[in-house]
């Protein structure tokens, strides 16, 4: 059955594992999209550039925000994070459902902008768990994991008005719920209703 593409809106306090748990989304499902975000955070070791980000530096940042480019954008870790606009709408034109890795300001923007989109935050199992994590990945200094953690706490907050909680104690038993999430939108009757009326002429007063 015929449907629209579904914007689907993870977010997470960094070290939940939404990173490893997006790539087996994506390779779950291989027609959807995972948005590549502008950022003007430096590039870590391993990452690459039009892969993992958009690496740009803060002057092209604010003249994208200044043109209108974004979707949502906002400061996160005292870094610029963006989704385009463009990213958005070619995923429409195509019918393709995407999936974007964005933090709780960015997702609140969106939530207003797309309200039929899915928003899904991810749980570590415990604060600590979060901690240690963080700890042992070895890509930031003290500093940056102390703010890390202290914007954790306030994120965690957040999660009251997201559609959907996955908690991350496993990845594999947290991929499959991310999974069942995913395929029951796509089963939403709301969804398919313009495929069903013309297919099965369905008067569209009844649906
Ligand atoms: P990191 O620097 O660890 O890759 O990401 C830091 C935070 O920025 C994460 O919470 C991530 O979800 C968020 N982030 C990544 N891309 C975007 C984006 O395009 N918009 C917003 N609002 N947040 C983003």
């Amino acid at each position: 059955m015929k449907r629209s593409g579904i914007l689907f809106v993870i977010s997470a306090p960094s070290g939940a594992g939404k990173t490893s748990l997006c790539r087996r989304i994506v390779d779950i499902f291989p027609d959807m999209r995972h948005s590549v975000s502008f950022t003007t955070r430096p590039k870590r070791d391993g990452e690459t550039d039009g892969i993992d980000y958009h690496f740009v530096s803060q002057d092209c940042f604010d003249t994208m925000v200044a043109d209108g480019a974004f979707a949502e954008w906002a400061r996160v870790h005292g870094n610029c994070y963006g989704t385009a606009l463009a990213t958005l709408q070619e995923a429409r034109d195509q019918g393709r459902d995407v999936l974007l890795d964005i933090d709780c300001q960015g997702a609140a923007q969106l939530k207003r902008s797309c309200p039929d989109g899915v928003f899904i935050f991810i749980l570590p199992p415990t604060f600590e768990e979060l901690e240690r994590r963080l700890r042992g990945r070895n890509t930031d200094t003290p500093e940056v994991i102390g703010r890390r953690l202290a914007n954790a706490r306030r994120e965690m907050r957040e999660l009251v008005w997201y559609d959907y909680l996955v908690v991350n104690d496993d990845l594999s038993r947290a991929s499959e719920e991310l999974k069942g999430i995913i395929l029951a939108e796509g089963c939403r009757t709301g969804r398919t209703r313009d495929s069903v009326v013309q297919q099965f002429g369905i008067d569209k007063q009844e649906f």
